[in-house]
C-alpha cells in the first residue's frame, strides 16, 4: 500500500518536474497560436497555468496597469536554481555593488520583455511559445540560466488592439491591405493607457507601469534585455548589433556580445530562409529605451523587430506579395528568444565576469554633480526619479566647488549649503548617473531621430556644477516639515508660486470652492518678500465658517506654507484691494482631442492635468469641435497635431469670436501651423534661408545624411522669459527649453514675447542641423497674442514632452490659471 502510493507520488512529481505534460498554449487555449489574437486575461491564465503545474516555474505579480489589468513576471530556471532564487538573486546584486560582499556567481540571468507596443502584438503570443518550449525542450540550457519573462509590459494597449481587431475583421480573415482590419483607428493600441510610448519611459518613469517595472528590474539587474517589438508590414526581421550611434559609456564586452547573439540568431534565421538585418536603424543613445536603459544599467540591452505591427492583423499581403502571418510572426519571435537564452547559457561565466566589469566606475570623468537647492518641490522631485533607479545622493558640505557650470556652460564655481544635493559617479548606478547628468552626450553619429539632450539639471531647472574632483559630502537628511494652523483673525493668507506643487495646491483650492488671488507685482508684508504669482486668499472672497480650517487642511495635505496676516495694508508693493491682485476663475478646461491630434501629446496633457495638477478636463473629439459650443469653455487646449481640415476658415473665425469674448486658447508644438500667417493672427512663420545649390546634386547615397541638417529632433537651448508677464510668474529669467523641431516662429510684433531666442542663442545641449540652427536666434518660445478680452498662447516647444521636461510644467499651469481667469464670469 505504502509503495504503492509513493510511486504515485513519484510518478506524479516526475510527470511534474520534466514538464513534458504540460499543455502546449495551443492546446490550454484551444486553438492554434497565430489563429487568433489571444486576449491579455487568457496570456495570464496560460502563465499561472504552467506556474501551478511546474515547481520550477514561479510567477510574481508587480503591479496593475491604469485599467488594472495585473502585470507579472515569470522566473524559469531549474528546480535548484528555482529553490535558490532568492540566493541568486542576490550574489548578482553583488557582482554590481549594490550589496557588499563578494560573489561567485556563474547563473546567467535573461530577461525578455514582450509587447511594450500593445499593438506589436505578436510578441506575446511568443512569450507563451517560448515559455513552453523552455520548460519542454529546452531544459537544459536552464541549468546555468533563469529567465525572467515579461509576457506582456503593456495590457491596456494590447487589449485596445486586440478588442479592436476582434471586432472588425472578417471571416476568414482578409490579406488585402485596404481592408478595414489593417486600419487601425485613432489612437490605435501602440501605447498605454495616457496615450504614453512606454518605449520612452524607462528614464523618467512618469507611467505607472514602468515604475512598477523598474522597481523588479532593478531588484534583479539582469545581464541580457529584449524588448521585443514589430515594425512596417514589408520589413524583414531585425536583431542586434544595433546600430550607430552607441553611447560611449557602452563598453566593447556590450558591442561584442550583441555581435555574438547576432550571429547566433543568424544560424537559425539562414536555415530557414528567413530575411533579416542589423547594425542599421536601431540605435543606442537616448536612455529610455527597452534597450538602453538595461544597457546602461549593465546589460546587453537589445530590440528585436519583426515585420508587423498594427496593420498585419491576422495574415495581410506584403507588398512584395508575401503573405505575413501572425503564426510566422509569432514563431520569428520564439526563435529569436529560444536563441538569446542558448547562447547566454553557452556564455553563462563570461556574462557574470563582465557583468561585474561594468560597474567599475573609475574612470567617469565628473566625479561629482552638484545641484542647488532653490527650490524645495523641484528637489523633491528629482529626488523622487533618483529613487526609483536606487540612485544614491548626499547633502553637499558647505563650501565652494569648481567645475562645468550648466547655467553659462563655462567652468564656473559656485558657494554650497548643506541643503544642496550631491550626486556622485562613484557608485553601483554611477554610468546612469553619468549618462542622466551629463550636460552633453557624445555622439558618435548625427543620424538618430530621437531626442540627444535630456540632461536633468536642464529638465529640472536646477543650476549645477559637474565637477572633475569629488566633492565632500554628508549623508542626506531632510528636515523640512510643514505644518500650518487656523488663524482666525487674519486678514488673508499668503502662499508663494514657483512650482508646479503650488498649481496643485491651487487646482485643489478651486475645486473646493475657495476663492484664492494672484498679485501681478511683488510686494513685501511683515517684513517677508512676495515675488509676482503668489497666492492670496483672501477672508473676504471667502466668507464661510469653515474657511480657516478647509484652507489649512489643503495646504497641509499639499504640504504648502501658509502665512496669514492681519492687515492687506503691505510695507512696500500694492495693497491686497489693488487692481494687480486679481481673482483667479476656477477654469472650465477643454482639451482637443481624437483625429489630427498627436495621441502623444494629447495623452500628454491628459495625464497632465490628471495626475500631476489633478484639475479636471472636458475632452472634446475633433471632429465635433466645429459644433462645440467654445462658450462653455474658459481654455481650450489644442495639442501638438495637424489640423487641415479641422481649424478651417470657419472655426478659425469662431475661435477669435471666442477668444475676443474673453477665453484662452493654448497651442502646442505643430498647432501652431494652423495658426500662422492667417489671417488676423499674429503668429508668422521663419522662412528658411533658399539653399545655395539649384539643382539637386547631392549624392543618392547621401541624401539621408543631408537631409539631417534641417533637424532638431530634441537639443536644448537657452531661452529668455519675460517673467514680469503671467506666463512667467514663478520663473527666473533664463530657462533652457527642449527644442523638438526645426520649425522656427517670428517674435510676435504685437503681442507679448514671454520665452525667446535672442540674437546671441546657441545649441546648449545635443545635436542640431546646421539649416535649423540659423532659424534659432531671434525667434518666439512662448508668446500670448492679445485678442479683446482673452489671448492665444502659442507654445513653440512642448513642455509637457514626454511628462519629463520638469521645469516646463508651470508655464501650462500659469497659461491656464493666470490669463483672462477674471474676465469671463
Ligand atoms: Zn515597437
Amino acid at each position: 500500500m505504502k509503495i504503492k502510493s509513493l510511486l504515485i507520488i513519484a510518478i506524479f512529481t516526475l510527470g511534474s518536474l520534466c514538464g513534458q505534460n504540460i499543455k502546449s498554449p495551443s492546446e490550454f487555449l484551444g486553438y492554434e497560436i497565430g489563429s487568433r489574437f489571444t486576449r491579455h486575461h487568457s496570456v495570464v491564465d496560460y502563465f499561472k497555468y504552467v506556474h501551478e503545474n511546474l515547481t520550477n516555474v514561479k510567477l510574481e505579480k508587480y503591479g496593475e496597469s491604469n485599467e488594472h489589468r495585473p502585470l507579472y513576471v515569470t522566473y524559469v530556471s531549474s528546480q535548484k536554481n528555482i529553490d535558490n532564487l532568492e540566493n541568486i538573486r542576490k550574489d548578482n546584486l553583488t557582482q554590481t555593488g549594490i550589496i557588499d560582499g563578494k560573489s561567485d556567481s556563474k547563473t546567467a540571468i535573461v530577461w525578455l520583455s514582450y509587447n511594450v507596443h500593445g499593438n506589436e502584438a505578436s510578441s506575446t503570443e511568443a512569450a507563451m511559445l517560448t515559455l513552453h518550449e523552455l520548460v519542454t525542450n529546452k531544459k537544459t540550457w536552464l541549468e546555468n540560466t533563469i529567465v525572467i519573462i515579461d509576457p506582456c509590459i503593456n495590457p491596456d494597449g494590447r487589449d485596445r488592439y486586440v478588442n479592436w481587431y476582434n471586432q472588425v475583421k472578417s471571416t476568414p480573415y482578409n490579406v488585402a491591405q485596404d481592408a478595414k482590419e489593417h486600419d487601425e483607428p485613432w489612437p490605435g493600441g501602440r501605447p498605454n493607457h495616457y496615450l504614453f510610448d512606454l518605449n520612452r519611459d524607462w528614464a523618467w518613469a512618469s507611467q505607472v507601469e514602468s515604475q512598477q517595472r523598474i522597481k523588479v528590474y532593478n531588484k534583479w539587474m539582469p545581464h541580457i534585455h529584449v524588448d521585443f517589438h514589430e515594425q512596417g508590414i514589408n520589413s524583414p526581421y531585425y536583431f542586434a548589433p544595433a546600430a550607430e550611434p552607441f553611447h560611449e559609456i557602452i563598453s566593447d564586452w556590450q558591442r561584442d556580445f550583441q555581435t555574438q547573439i547576432g550571429k547566433n540568431h543568424a544560424r537559425y534565421f539562414d536555415k530557414e530562409g528567413w530575411l533579416y538585418f542589423t547594425r542599421e536603424s536601431f540605435d543606442l543613445l537616448y536612455p529610455s529605451y527597452g534597450d538602453t536603459y538595461p544597457t546602461f544599467m549593465g546589460a546587453i540591452g537589445m530590440t528585436y523587430e519583426q515585420a508587423g505591427h498594427g496593420r498585419a492583423g491576422l495574415g495581410i499581403k506584403t507588398d512584395e506579395g508575401e503573405i505575413l502571418t501572425l503564426k510566422d510572426r509569432a514563431i520569428h519571435h520564439m526563435t529569436t528568444g529560444l536563441s538569446t537564452v542558448e547562447i547566454s547559457s553557452k556564455n553563462a561565466q563570461k556574462l557574470n565576469s563582465e557583468f561585474k566589469k561594468f560597474f567599475d566606475t573609475k574612470k567617469l570623468m565628473y566625479k561629482s554633480y552638484v545641484l542647488r537647492n532653490d527650490n524645495e518641490d523641484k528637489m523633491n522631485r528629482l529626488r523622487r526619479l533618483l529613487d526609483i533607479h536606487e540612485i544614491t545622493y548626499q547633502n553637499a558640505k558647505k563650501g565652494t566647488v569648481k567645475g562645468y557650470a550648466y547655467n553659462t556652460q563655462k567652468e564656473s564655481k559656485f558657494n554650497t549649503s548643506s541643503k544642496d544635493i550631491v550626486i556622485h559617479s562613484n557608485q553601483p548606478k554611477g554610468k546612469m548617473v553619468k549618462v542622466l547628468f551629463e550636460p552633453n552626450a557624445k555622439l558618435t553619429d548625427s543620424l538618430t531621430y530621437d531626442i540627444t539632450a535630456w540632461s536633468l539639471p536642464y529638465a529640472h531647472g536646477f543650476n549645477a556644477i559637474a565637477s572633475k574632483t569629488k566633492i565632500n559630502s554628508l549623508t542626506y537628511s531632510n528636515t523640512n516639515s510643514i505644518s500650518n494652523s487656523e488663524d482666525r483673525s487674519s486678514y488673508a493668507y499668503i502662499s508663494k508660486w514657483n512650482s508646479l506643487d503650488d498649481a496643485t495646491f491651487l487646482g485643489d483650492l478651486l475645486q473646493q470652492h475657495i476663492v484664492p488671488r494672484f498679485t501681478e507685482k511683488a510686494f513685501t508684508i511683515d517684513g517677508k518678500s512676495f515675488d509676482r504669482g503668489t497666492l492670496i486668499i483672501l477672508r473676504n472672497d471667502n466668507r464661510n465658517d469653515d474657511f480657516d480650517t478647509k484652507l489649512v487642511s489643503i495646504a497641509n495635505k499639499h504640504r504648502r506654507s501658509l502665512t496669514s496676516v492681519s492687515s492687506g495694508f503691505v510695507n512696500s508693493g500694492v495693497d491686497f484691494g489693488s487692481y494687480s491682485v486679481k481673482p483667479i476663475n476656477k477654469q472650465k478646461i477643454a482639451v482637443l482631442s481624437g483625429k489630427g491630434t498627436s495621441s502623444l501629446s494629447f495623452g500628454e496633457i491628459w495625464h497632465f492635468f490628471e495626475t500631476q495638477l489633478k484639475y479636471p478636463i472636458t475632452i472634446i473629439n475633433s471632429d465635433r469641435f466645429d459644433s462645440t459650443d467654445f462658450l462653455n469653455y474658459d481654455v481650450i487646449i489644442v495639442p501638438d497635431g495637424y489640423y487641415n481640415g479641422i481649424l478651417n476658415k470657419p472655426t478659425l473665425e469662431k475661435v477669435k469670436k471666442w477668444v475676443r469674448s474673453g477665453g484662452t486658447l493654448i497651442a502646442i508644438g505643430n498647432a501652431l501651423n494652423s495658426f500662422s500667417d492667417q489671417k488676423g493672427y499674429a503668429l508668422k512663420k521663419k522662412k528658411s534661408k533658399k539653399d545655395s545649390v539649384k539643382a539637386n546634386l547631392i549624392p543618392y547615397a547621401k541624401r539621408e545624411r543631408k537631409s539631417v541638417a534641417n533637424l532638431i529632433t530634441g537639443s536644448v537651448f537657452k531661452g529668455k522669459i519675460d517673467n514680469t508677464h503671467p506666463l512667467g510668474f514663478g520663473y527666473a529669467n533664463e530657462y533652457f527649453s527642449l527644442k523638438l523641431s526645426g520649425t522656427s516662429y517670428e517674435y510676435l510684433k504685437d503681442g507679448n514675447n514671454v520665452a525667446y531666442f535672442d540674437k546671441n542663442t546657441k545649441n546648449v545641449s545635443g545635436y542640431a542641423g546646421s539649416k535649423a540652427l540659423e532659424n534659432v536666434p531671434e525667434s518666439l518660445l512662448f508668446g500670448e497674442e492679445q485678442m479683446g478680452r482673452g489671448s492665444i498662447i502659442y507654445m513653440v516647444d512642448n513642455p509637457l514632452f514626454r511628462s519629463f521636461w520638469e521645469n516646463g510644467k508651470l508655464f501650462v499651469a500659469n497659461a491656464v490659471f493666470f490669463l483672462n481667469s477674471d474676465t469671463l464670469k
